[in-house]
């Protein structure tokens, strides 16, 4: 076995290797570009290697400077995780000629299955089952359109080179079959540098069935079954389990010899995906072969008990698989979801930015029947709270993984899980996951490829106003605040028992009365508070009701008339981003102080809404800001006031530091225009 690895990669999938390797003993080196200094997986390896700027290109793609690491610090092999170099023939070259052990296959089968076309053909001389269609060399598109034609539409036309969902397109009818093949070949030149393409019958409602296969230098080869990804959205995986639902004992037997047959045509090594599409009658047919770990690996290894990685470290140090086919078992079910920093009510436009709060649900383990279970809970994550998804890499927050004694618990659990977790800073498809898994198709197993688009009124709802709940819980988190920043004060105060610095709310002769506001998209909030001796009313949607809440092990509990409900709220820029009963509701505070000096910012100068003093400053002359940011923060009236940029806009100049006094309408800093 190796001492030590060097991992070509970042995020989870590089976490997910060091943690194999440190369970074995196995020294790890991780490589970071500038954008990563700080990230989660340089933390988690023994060493670490700067390998150029933050684009891909400049680091985490530089074959030679890549090799050059792992050769200064003695690394014996290289793990290339998935995506970057994963499926690079030329890296898994360069690795060979410079000594060290590429954690993959062989380079020949890398350059077999790299071309979706020629793989078509090998498999074809394996007799794997393939979708009609034509993935030959010719290209003329008079050609083209005759095989289309002989097919019968609708027919899918995919780049050769292809991957990730691009350059594929559907042809309905012959007559747009010219322009689908002129607008796919550019998309295949510019995004693959090849504009060669193949046409394929396009099955439809289909499922995505893959199967997992391993192979050793001692000529074994093994399946550890199948992987169901049929719920995808353009082409690309949102939720995987394993096994498929429907699976029988004998089509499981023959998809996996075929995916086997697959492996040796190629003389394959290591770790490698068999992908298939499926047709409802259970037909199959090979799509390509992934050369590589897969992101949804993880369900494979709940439902078998193995550490994938594991077995990938032991097969690239030459030694036999640990298993043979027959002493390989599975047992329950798997859920695999990718949580990812995008936007779904925006066309899942990825959304970049502080993670101001991560907070996950708990891990799980238990024991079943006395022998050891896998754990019901896992997350593979790249990032923690505190860290950044930047707009150089795939926005994936983390992947969420429940195992369930059958599909029904594995399904709660994941349910579960969803509603337990709190993003705050990125927009997140947490939201979106929940619904989908609660959505009566997946729960059924009603599954094809299709299923998001199918259900995008249930998936997609019009977004409703926030319940008194989430309002109520977004007024305890004000009040708390302000109580924490008024006893600070009270601390620091001269005179700390004057009945005036008290922060209790008692007020002389008078019941306490006020209005708090809080915006939630273009929709004002508008509740109100009254305390008087005899308790608290809260006035929300019209409705007056007594009102009580308790800060307790960081969840808010309220009672609101006979409801009694608990949430968490997270403050981010003045955002209360309120997560109760498993949905989120962020909403705006309204501070009527701070929103006097915010309205100007428009006209690129921001005034003091008040008279006090600076206590912070948050931005640099030069910096670009994006609208709500914290720019400076000021005392006054023995509160704090945050200063937030009105709008995105670059800072010219800070007018005032810390400590300065300011009077009421001073400028303090100025936009540029
Ligand atoms: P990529 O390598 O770009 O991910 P694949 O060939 O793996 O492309 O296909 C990705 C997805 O496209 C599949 O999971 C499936 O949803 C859909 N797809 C591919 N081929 C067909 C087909 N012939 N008919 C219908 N859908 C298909």
């Amino acid at each position: 076995m190796f001492d030590k690895i060097l991992i070509a990669n970042r995020g989870e999938i590089a976490c997910r290797v060091a943690a194999t390797a440190a369970r074995l003993g196995i020294r790890t080196v991780a490589v970071y570009s500038d954008a990563d200094a700080h990230a989660k997986h340089v933390a988690v390896c023994d060493e670490a290697v700067h390998v150029g700027g933050a684009a891909a290109r400049d680091s985490y793609l530089r074959v030679e400077k890549i090799i050059e690491a792992a050769l200064a610090t003695g690394a014996q092999a290289i793990h290339p995780g998935y995506g970057f170099l994963s499926e690079n023939e030329a890296f898994a070259a360069a690795c060979k000629r410079a000594g060290l052990v590429f954690i993959g296959p062989p380079v020949e089968a890398i350059h077999a299955m790299g071309s979706k076309s020629a793989a078509k053909s090998l498999m074809e001389d394996a007799a794997v089952p393939l979708v009609p269609g034509y993935h030959g060399e010719r290209q003329e598109p008079d050609f083209l359109q005759a095989r289309a034609d002989e097919i019968g539409y609708p027919v899918l036309l995919k780049a050769s080179a292809g991957g990730g969902g691009k350059g594929m397109r559907v042809v309905e009818r012959s007559e747009d079959f010219r322009a689908s093949l002129a607008s796919c070949q550019r998309e295949a030149a510019s995004s693959f540098g090849d504009d060669r393409v193949l046409v394929e019958k396009y099955l439809t409602r289909p499922r995505h069935i893959e199967i997992q296969v391993f192979a050793d230098t001692h000529g074994h080869c093994v399946y550890l079954f199948e992987r169901d990804c049929s719920v995808q959205r353009r082409h690309q995986k949102v939720l995987e389990e394993a096994p498929a639902p429907g699976m029988t004992e004998a089509r499981r037997r023959a998809m996996g010899e075929a995916a086997c047959n697959a492996a040796r045509a190629v003389g394959y090594v290591g770790a490698g995906t068999v992908e298939f599409i499926v047709n409802q009658d259970g037909s199959f047919y090979f799509m390509e072969m992934n050369t590589r770990l897969q992101v949804e690996h993880p369900v494979t290894e709940m439902i078998t008990g193995l550490d994938l990685v594991e077995w990938q470290l032991r097969v690239a140090a030459g030694e036999p698989l640990p298993l043979a086919q027959d002493a390989l078992r599975m047992r329950g079910h798997a859920l695999e979801a990718r949580i990812y920093a995008e936007n779904p009510d925006n066309n899942f436009l990825p959304s970049t930015g502080t993670l101001t709060a991560l907070r996950t649900p708990t891990a799980v383990n238990f024991q079943v029947g006395g022998s050891s279970a896998p754990a019901a809970v896992r997350i593979d994550a790249g990032v923690r709270e505190g860290d950044t998804i930047s707009p150089f890499y795939d926005p994936m927050i983390a992947k969420l993984i429940v195992w369930g004694q059958d599909r029904d618990e594995a399904l709660a659990r994941m349910r579960q899980a969803l509603a337990q977790y709190r993003v705050v800073g990125v927009a997140t498809n947490i939201a979106f996951l929940g619904r989908l898994v609660a959505s009566v198709p997946f729960a059924a197993a009603d599954l094809d490829t299709g299923l998001i688009e199918r259900h995008r009124d249930t998936l997609f709802p019009a977004k409703t106003p926030a319940p008194a709940t989430a309002l109520a819980l977004a007024v305890a988190a004000q009040l708390a605040r302000e109580t924490v920043s008024a006893r600070r004060k009270y601390q620091d105060s001269a005179d700390q028992h004057s009945p005036w610095q008290a922060a209790t709310g008692w007020r002389l002769n008078a019941d306490y009365c006020r209005t708090l506001s809080f915006d939630q998209g273009d929709v004002r909030h508008d509740v109100v508070l009254s305390s008087g001796a005899t308790g608290s009313t809260l006035t929300v949607g019209g409705e007056t009701l007594p009102f009580a809440y308790r800060h307790d092990t960081g969840a808010y509990k309220i009672t609101l008339g006979d409801r009694r409900a608990q949430g968490h709220v997270h403050f981010a820029h003045d955002t209360a981003h309120v997560f109760v009963d498993g949905q989120e509701w962020p909403l705006a505070w309204h501070d009527p102080l701070a929103q006097a000096g915010a309205a100007e910012g428009g006209e690129g100068r921001l005034t003091a809404p008040m008279p006090g003093k600076v206590i912070a400053v948050l931005a640099q002359a030069g910096a670009k800001v994006e609208k709500g940011a914290p720019l400076l923060v000021m005392e006054a009236m023995k509160m704090e006031h945050t200063i937030n940029a009105p709008a995105d806009g670059e800072i010219e100049e800070i007018l005032f530091a810390v400590g300065d006094q300011v009077p009421e309408g001073a400028q303090l800093l100025a936009f540029k225009r």
